[in-house]
């Protein structure tokens, strides 16, 4: 048949049961487990084959089915789990800090609604779950891509194929947005020659709603509808439609829905050209072009998630001016005065950075780990040229994950015995994780969930093996693949290069000496490598070849269509988390967090979070912080260092087992890391911090509105400020006994009035180890001086400057090194 349409035929639920309805539109199931029974026990097979899906479950549930529950407990269930929702969300009714739009083009909630493709999906999706879980006063804004990303299978041969399904929103989630009148929302965004209209759905998560924008609606010519087809579709053109409808569409869904945010968050570079939105609202109210970028700025945040430059959107100009040429005239500066934003040299041209742009237009920033933070400073020093690079407005907050998605149930009851009331209201509260009381029932349901993971792995295979024809005494295999009672290693994430997933074959007869050794280990591997990304998929195929020419099938397996799902099955069944990027590539990493929560011990390169988190004694690091001259140098070193590990601690750790069946120094690292892990890592510790950001953003968008004249005032007289010069009087080298460093210095020309109150001369210093102190002159004799005594032996170089702090932020931000 040729489909012509879709249909949905609503299903009328006993009114005993109608909670159920209420339930299965609100996310906060998904971290419920009672909740989640609920819909698990009406048919747990379809519940299964819709992969959790509730609203697809009671769209599809045999309504005879239902009619049996009735004389059971189970509507007084539904009573009881729905007064909870509904006390949950009237605990959450006064909102905390100031009303934010957090902008994400991927979201990863639950793997029933695949919108997101990997760790920054998740993460965002965690991050609103916890702002939920907080009160915090967020929306969420996002694109509802109809065919979602992609499922992986593996071919016979270890291919990657992609296979896409159409999502129907009528089986998911999603609630149309209406507007005042009831009827359907519409926004339009330019395109060139056309408008392209945009609907919405509404997603609760929690107490937290979350708006995703469609392009998939009769009014839009079918390849417009195609735009929020697929998650990162290929193609820069389809990139920069995508993105345009995620800025500028989401900000005028917002003002559709008579939103005015204070604080706008970017998660990611993608939704960057919220910014050039919002500099055309406020240069249409009459404000000139410097003032409204001073303005989006203060209320602006941005946070930069990776290091790698593929992971930067960078568009040719000729595509910019295509698509948003009509725009230069909106924002009261021209072509150039809106390409400076983003501009950025390349080997081959000049293109449109996002990462720029929106740095740019963002006053604070972050990188999302301690290492990360440092490196993105360096990363975009160029940005800001006449900064040092410790100078460059880039912070960072550490990753964190939402303990009550990727904490397996049964360890979130147990957890709640042992550590007591306080522990689930407070996770991000270290005091709150008594973790000594740890023991043998924990062990016990440790090792239950390494049986399901292999149970699952077992059925997977069998199902991978059958599909691809496979013979029948292959089939028999699956089902004995793995020992549950091995010592079980997770390695799972994306199949990019630089996560190196191959590193454990460098050296194959050292690995297959561990693996034919006296302590029984084996692997599970999964993930998906982006569809454009030819090298991550020649890595998989790769993994899986070495697997096969070592015949190390049955202790090295690899699962397919890694998701939510199969991160929380192998987070929560592994006890080791391997995990091996090329340093310093991984900006934080998070799976690592979700296995530590669930008594998994982290085996990781000192990369991204696990630099910041290892301490000796909460996991095992693999090999150190040195800088090596060659990549090929570096991996080397580092499966070396893998191998050493392993065969010196690893292994000998994990069986040096007691009476009780365990060894009590692996539980005791176990505790270490439950300790070190739970709280800090968390999304609610991350919310947290991000809250005060948020809260320094609305200060600052309501400081720069009461500056505005100051602000005018100032981008008049900077020009006059570049051509101010400093004339110093300072001793050149110098060796110091004891007394301190001494300098003068004089400006020359004339600082205008509008200058005076922000302008500082300082004297600079920098320790060769890195630490910065800036001095600032005191006036004097129609000049300025000033003195250093460095507070410890050592090796100091030093400049002076003639430096503008910003009025708004109050951070040095123009200035003249004499
Ligand atoms: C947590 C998670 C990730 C991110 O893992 P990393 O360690 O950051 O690579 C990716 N995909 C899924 C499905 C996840 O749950």
């Amino acid at each position: 048949m040729r489909t012509l349409g879709h249909i949905t035929a609503m299903p009328e639920l006993p009114e005993p049961l109608q909670g159920l309805r209420e339930l299965a539109y609100n996310l906060w199931w998904s971290w419920n487990k009672e909740a989640a029974e609920l819909f698990q026990e009406v048919d747990p097979a379809l519940w299964k084959r819709f992969r959790g899906n509730p609203v697809k479950l009671l769209l599809e549930v045999d309504p005879a089915r239902l009619e049996g529950l009735l004389g059971t407990g189970y509507p007084a269930r539904v009573q009881g789990v729905l007064q909870a929702l509904r006390a949950y969300l009237e605990e959450r009714k006064q909102k905390k800090g100031p009303l934010t739009a957090y902008f994400s083009a991927e979201y990863g909630f639950h793997s029933s609604l695949p919108i997101y493709a990997g760790g920054l999906g998740v993460l965002a999706g965690d991050h609103v779950k916890a702002a939920s879980d907080l009160g915090l006063n967020l929306v969420g804004v996002g694109i509802f891509y109809h065919e979602g990303y992609f499922h992986q299978r593996l071919s016979k041969e270890g291919a990657q194929v992609e296979v896409y399904e159409p999502l129907h929103p009528e089986e998911l989630p999603l609630l149309p947005v209406q507007d005042r009148e009831g009827k359907p929302l519409r926004v339009g965004v330019e395109f060139p020659g056309r408008t392209v209209w945009l609907g919405a759905y509404r997603v609760q998560v929690g107490a937290v709603p979350v708006y995703l924008l469609t392009a998939d609606l009769p009014e839009n010519a079918p390849e417009d509808r195609a735009i929020t087809a697929r998650l990162y579709a290929p193609g820069l053109e389809m990139r920069l439609k995508q993105e345009m409808i995620l800025g500028i569409g989401g900000m005028r869904l917002l003002r559709a829905l008579g939103l005015a945010p204070e604080v706008f968050h970017m998660n990611e570079g993608h939704s960057a050209f919220l910014g050039l939105e919002r500099l055309r609202e406020l240069v249409a109210e009459g404000h000139p072009f410097p003032l409204a970028l001073e303005l989006v700025r203060a209320g602006a945040l941005f946070t930069t998630h990776t290091p790698v430059p593929a992971g930067h959107d960078a568009f040719p100009l000729e595509l910019l001016d295509q698509y948003l040429g009509h725009f230069w005239e909106k924002l009261g500066t021209d072509r150039e005065g809106v390409l400076a934003l983003g501009l950025e040299e390349k080997p081959w041209g000049r293109v449109f950075s996002m990462s720029n742009l929106a740095l740019k237009t963002s006053a604070q920033a972050n990188g999302v780990s301690c290492l990360h933070g440092e490196v993105s400073r360096r990363m975009f020093h160029h940005l800001w040229p006449d900064l040092l690079p410790e100078e460059v407005p880039i912070g960072h907050v550490t990753n964190g994950v939402h303990t009550w998605t990727f904490l397996h149930p049964r360890l979130r009851r147990h957890y709640a015995e042992v550590f007591g009331p306080e522990w689930q209201k407070r996770p991000e509260d270290p005091a709150t994780w008594k973790v000594e009381g740890l023991g043998e029932e924990f062990w016990r349901i440790h090792k239950e969930l390494r049986a399901e993971l292999i149970r699952e792995v077992r059925q997977r295979v069998y199902e991978e093996r059958r599909r691809n024809g496979e013979s029948p005494g292959r089939l028999r295999e699956a089902e004995r693949l793995l020992d549950p009672e091995a010592l079980t290693i997770g390695f799972a994430r994306r199949f990019a290069t630089y996560k190196r997933a191959v590193l454990l074959f460098k050296d194959p007869e050292r690995l297959a000496k561990i693996l034919r050794g006296p302590y029984p280990v084996q692997f599970v591997f999964a993930g998906k490598a982006h569809p454009k990304d030819e090298p991550g998929k020649a890595y998989l195929q790769e993994l899986i070849g070495r697997i096969r020419e070592l015949g190390l099938e049955d202790r090295m397996v690899v699962v397919e269509d890694y998701d939510m799902y199969l991160a929380r099955l192998l987070v929560q069944g592994s006890d080791v988390w391997l995990n091996t990027p090329r340093r310093p590539m991984e900006a934080s990493g998070t799976s690592g967090m979700k296995a530590a929560l669930n008594g998994a011990l982290n085996l990781s390169v000192l990369d991204g979070w696990w630099a910041e988190a290892f301490n000796g004694k909460n996991g095992f690091a693999i090999g150190d912080d040195r800088v090596y001259e060659s990549d090929e140098a570096q991996d080397m070193a580092d499966a070396q260092a893998l191998y050493d590990v392993l065969e010196s601690q690893v292994l000998p750790l994990f069986y040096a087992k007691g009476p009780e069946g365990y060894s009590a120094s692996w539980l005791a690292m176990i505790h270490e890391s439950l300790r070190t892990v739970g709280p800090y890592f968390s999304a609610a510790r991350m919310v947290g911090e991000y809250l005060a950001l948020y809260q320094r953003g609305a200060e600052m968008a309501r400081r720069a509105l009461g500056a505005a004249e100051t602000l005018e005032a100032l981008h008049q007289a900077l020009p006059a400020f570049f051509a101010l010069g400093l004339r110093v009087e300072a001793p050149g080298h110098l060796t110091l006994n004891g007394e301190p460093l001494r300098v003068r210095a004089w400006v020359e020309g004339e600082v205008p009035e509008a200058l005076r109150p922000f302008l500082e001369v300082q004297l600079v210093v920098k320790r060769s180890t890195g630490e910065l102190e800036v001095v600032p002159l005191a006036p004097s004799h129609g000049g300025y001086e000033g003195s250093f005594r460095p507070p410890r032996p050592g090796s100091y170089t030093y400049g002076m400057r003639l430096a503008l702090k910003h009025p708004v932020t109050g951070r040095v931000t123009w200035v003249r090194w004499a």
